[in-house]
């Protein structure tokens, strides 16, 4: 699970730094050559100083050598860099030529190994010049301190010839350095496999970037013999890191090893990605050929339209090469990202799938590297259109050269933004397409923003000549309800506006002007499934009674105040779970009391008075915070984690009790302890809680209930429930922990499934011992959003189910359609199946009742 693979090296430069003989250190030529200002590097990453201050240097000798004495700290596997640590902490890196990573080793030799001690002069590395200079995009060797915020450069030497040994710059250590710094930079690096299904794409990428600006350490990733500035979305998605690769996080400054712990947890928790999606070519990207009469796609969004062609208006965008004065069009630049954030943040929030890509998209403009390389082109007299166009396309060019196919499609998130900024830029306003009646819109490929701009009332469907079903526009479509086609070909453009379209997403084709005959009976079809969902919809904001009247409670799960509105707006009759660990994660130190009550003050206010359980703070195994080090652990799924936190830290229970307390009104309140495994941690916790109420002089009592996460809970349910007021069933984990299967392990997915039999009987277990005490059993793991699993459920005891807001209405409709009878029929003959695909296929397939 999380931790395993990983290795934690880390180097501390306090040592060599106390025993500097004093602060300066002077770097001496390390090979003849001419001494440039580092701004003259074609690359901005040197030249725009990101990398660090220092000086470049034309080589016209072949041979590195140690410009000061010191310990080799990093030798790249490619050997055409080397980091060395002076005496006073400094760190000079010493980079020969530019993209020369790409030789892989070729033409260079290393004379030196990491750890190993030098003094000045002594031989790095040798390289062949001749062959450098034919493969190399240039030859120049920048020379930088990369940890220089404890450090000044001082007394450089430019435009002149030097020699080797001649001295080039001084290294000051600055008295007033920051701690880290002036310890001449922690070095913390860690090893970890990604479990992300897409890799980093544009999404992770941008949390990771959003992460690391909480620290102040220079963090890098490693894969392979490429490395990104962490900082650098856009660098990140250029690694073309996907599932099952290992990087190493390399980060450098006093707070390095938070930093490492933070985004390595982030990594490693799956960043709330699937990690269990089909493998990159599980769809082949080969076109796909031209049926009878239809043309053939694949599925990016399930469902079938009947509507009318319409072809997206694409106005191209023309700029002009020469720009009117750099300091002109940086302003121009500058404007022009500023509006286009705005838009993006207006835009956020109108639905969480949209919010999670224009946060991506939000990350990308922000890019340092991307904005550097376009701030570079203006510098040199391009105007801000034409640098941020070229800026997109280089990068554009480099995720389509990838190899991994999801990877290279979020080259459409910077078509978009590049597209929205230069719109910006000419002062346009992207106008709203007009749509007509049941639009099937068609178009080469269609951008994130475009498709958020549509009317999606009058969007019956979509298909794309281009794109790929995990395209942003694609996941869009499905989180509109949007049936859609990608990778139809270029055909698909040849369809006149306004011809009759059946688009059949479902079985991969789309066909022109159908027959009457087929026109009628789809219109039968898609109206009796509108009719249904319609239905469905209308009495979602009833409470929920099976057929014959037994009430069962249906709650939506939340971790924000939005999904509470999108909640309610979908039926949720309460919040069934509220995972708090959101207000916990990606920062620095826990939030306070008055931070965390006001939140859930907001949630109870947006759910109107509607039951909200909030379960306390469920933090370890997969979801690390930066401020509790936790010791590692060899399993971290079975060690400190969930109300095992919560007891070793009692502070930060005691907190989070007074906030809920606080901030949700008694008669909405309900707090739940997770991941418990026996009755004396709900004692414990029960007595901070008594503690709580009593600092607020809350006379009431408070419900406070478990989660059966575990199969020892689920055992003692009767033990339990004499002491807890509700149970609520989560059950990925108690799959997790019954079935011994990881449930962030895509080799395991398919066998994954809370309808195993096993897992049924400890849910059987548990509502028989809640029923004891007449403490009601809920479910609130992912079996809780199944229609196919409710009835089952009910059948076992469950009286509550609390899922996505999005289920609501169809499990409303599927349990007021059987009585309790049915559902124990069914329950029955489940906890006496051999497998979960035996439960799921008498669920499914059969009558309840037979
Ligand atoms: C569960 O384990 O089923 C559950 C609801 O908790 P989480 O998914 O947050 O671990
Ligand atoms: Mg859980």
């Amino acid at each position: 699970m999380g931790m395993s693979g990983v290795r934690i090296v880390e180097q501390s430069g306090a040592a060599h730094a106390n025993s500097a003989s004093g602060p300066d250190v002077v770097l001496l030529a390390p090979f003849d050559g001419w001494a440039a200002p580092l701004n003259e590097v074609p690359d901005p990453v040197f030249a725009e100083r990101m990398m660090g201050d220092g000086v470049a240097i034309e080589p016209l000798g072949s041979v590195l050598t140690a410009p000061c004495d010191g310990e080799i700290i990093l030798l790249h596997a490619a050997l055409h860099a080397v980091t060395l640590r002076a005496v006073n902490g400094a760190e000079i890196l010493m980079h020969i030529g530019l993209d020369t990573v790409a030789l892989g080793g070729r033409g260079f030799t290393a004379h030196v190994v990491q750890g190993q001690k030098v003094k000045a002069g002594d031989k790095l590395i040798s390289f062949d010049l001749d062959q450098l200079a034919q493969s190399a995009r240039s030859l120049i060797t920048p020379f930088v301190l990369t940890n220089g915020e404890g450090f000044a450069v001082e007394r450089r030497v430019e435009n002149v010839r030097v020699a080797r040994g001649q001295a080039l710059m001084t290294v000051r250590r600055l008295t007033s350095a920051p701690a880290g710094a002036a310890q001449g930079g922690r070095e913390v690096r860690r090893e970890l496999v990604v479990p992300l299904a897409h890799g980093l794409h544009a999404r992770p990428a941008a949390r990771l970037a959003g992460l690391a600006k909480n620290f102040a350490a220079e963090i890098v990733i490693l894969s392979g013999e490429a490395r990104a500035n962490i900082r650098s979305p856009v660098a990140l998605m250029g690694l073309g890191v996907t599932k099952g690769a290992r990087v190493i996080i390399v980060a450098t400054g006093a707070d390095a090893e938070q930093a490492v712990g933070a985004l390595a947890g982030l990594i490693e928790g799956g960043m709330g990605e699937d990690t269990a999606a089909p493998a990159a070519d599980a769809i082949p990207a080969s076109r796909i050929p031209v049926l009878d009469g239809a043309l053939a796609g694949v599925r990016a969004a399930p469902g079938i339209a009947l509507g009318v062609a319409v072809r997206l208006a694409q106005p191209e965008i023309r700029v002009d090469e020469n720009g009117q004065g750099a300091a002109y069009e940086m302003q121009c630049l500058g404007a022009a990202l500023a509006v286009v954030k705005q838009n993006l943040q207006a835009a956020a929030g109108k639905n969480a799938t949209l919010s999670a890509i224009l946060d991506a998209h939000l990350g990308i403009l922000h890019d340092p590297e991307l904005v550097a390389e376009a701030r570079a082109a203006i510098a040199a007299g391009k105007s801000a259109g034409y640098a941020w166009r070229g800026a997109i396309q280089g990068q554009v060019a480099v995720l389509r050269g990838l190899k991994d196919r999801r990877l290279a499609e979020r080259a459409s998130d910077l078509v978009d933004l590049e597209r929205q900024v230069l719109a910006a830029l000419g002062g346009v306003e992207a106008a709203a397409m007009r749509l007509p009646q049941n639009a099937i819109l068609l178009a080469q490929d269609i951008l994130p923003s475009q498709l958020a701009g549509l009317d999606a009332s009058r969007l019956a469907g979509l298909a794309m000549a281009e794109g790929g079903p995990t395209s942003h526009a694609a996941i869009l479509a499905a989180s509109m309800n949007i049936p859609a086609l990608v990778a139809c070909g270029p055909a698909l453009l040849e369809i006149s506006d306004g011809a009759v379209v059946l688009l059949d997403a479902d079985r991969g084709r789309l066909t022109i002007d159908p027959s009457l005959d087929v026109r009628e009976k789809i219109a039968l079809e898609i109206a009796a499934k509108r009719e249904a969902r319609r239905a469905a919809q209308a009495s979602a904001q009833m409470l929920c009674h099976t057929k014959d009247g037994v009430r069962i409670e249906i709650c939506a799960n939340l971790g924000s105040v939005e999904d509470a509105v999108t909640a309610v707006a979908a039926g949720a009759e309460g919040c069934g779970l509220l995972r708090t660990e959101f207000l916990f994660l990606d920062r620095q130190s826990p939030p306070s009391e008055a931070e965390q009550a006001e939140v859930y003050r907001a949630i109870a206010g947006a759910l109107g008075g509607r039951p909200l359980i909030v379960r306390t703070l469920d933090i370890g195994g997969d979801k690390p915070a930066a401020y509790l080090p936790f010791p590692p652990e060899e399993n971290p799924a079975l060690g400190l984690r969930g109300v095992r936190v919560s007891l070793w830290r009692p502070d930060l229970l005691a907190t989070q009790l007074r906030a809920i307390l606080r901030g949700i009104p008694l008669a909405q309140c309900r707090i739940m302890v997770p991941m418990i495994a026996s009755l004396d941690e709900l004692r414990q916790v029960r007595h901070i809680l008594d503690q709580a109420r009593a600092d607020l002089n809350i006379a009431d009592p408070v419900l406070l209930g478990v989660m059966i996460e575990t199969p020892a809970a689920a055992i003692t349910a009767d033990i339990l429930a004499a002491e807890a007021d509700f149970l609520s069933i989560g059950t990925n984990d108690l799959t997790q922990y019954s079935l011994a299967m990881d449930r962030g392990n895509a080799r395991l997915a398919a066998q994954f499934d809370a309808l195993h039999p096993a897992v049924l009987r400890l849910i059987a277990a548990t509502a028989k011992g809640g029923d004891l005490h007449g403490r009601r059993t809920g479910v609130c793991g992912g079996l809780g959003s199944d229609a196919v699993a409710a009835p089952i459920l009910i059948g076992l005891g469950v009286r509550s189910l609390s899922g996505t807001a999005g289920q609501i209405a169809e499990l409303k409709a599927v349990i007021g359609s059987l009585t309790l009878e049915q559902c124990r029929h069914l329950a029955e003959k489940a906890l006496a199946a051999v497998s979960a695909d035996q439960v799921r296929e008498q669920a499914r397939g059969l009558n309840p009742g037979d």
